[in-house]
């Protein structure tokens, strides 16, 4: 389980999604990388509409240990900033997003 992203080749900036240039080097070139963990950030959720099973939580991660920081879906509520994630991907709607599931401390 894990997100896949793209890693500089110049620099090893991790970003999510993939740009044209490294945000850090600006380098043009890229290799694939996968992320299994990350720690939150920030969430929030959003409010429910009808037809919703379940809260939906979107939450801003950060990567462990090196990035990249990215948008996710939480399959459930978390308990605090800083809280260890365990990073997947779900395909919606044909394609691939990144989610992650609190993990037990
Ligand atoms: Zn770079």
């Amino acid at each position: 389980m894990s997100v896949n992203v793209h890693q500089c080749r110049a620099c090893g900036h991790c970003v999510y999604p993939a740009r044209l240039w490294c945000p850090v080097c600006g380098h043009d070139k890229n290799q694939p990388a996968s992320v299994d963990y990350a720690e939150l950030v920030a969430w929030t959720v959003m409010p429910q509409k009808e037809g919703d099973m379940a809260p939906v939580v979107i939450a801003t991660v950060r990567g462990v240990p090196d990035g990249p920081v990215m948008v996710v879906r939480l399959e459930e509520m978390p308990a605090r900033v800083g809280q260890r994630l365990r990073l997947f991907e779900r395909e919606m709607q044909g394609r691939k997003l990144p989610w992650a599931w609190t993990v037990a401390e």
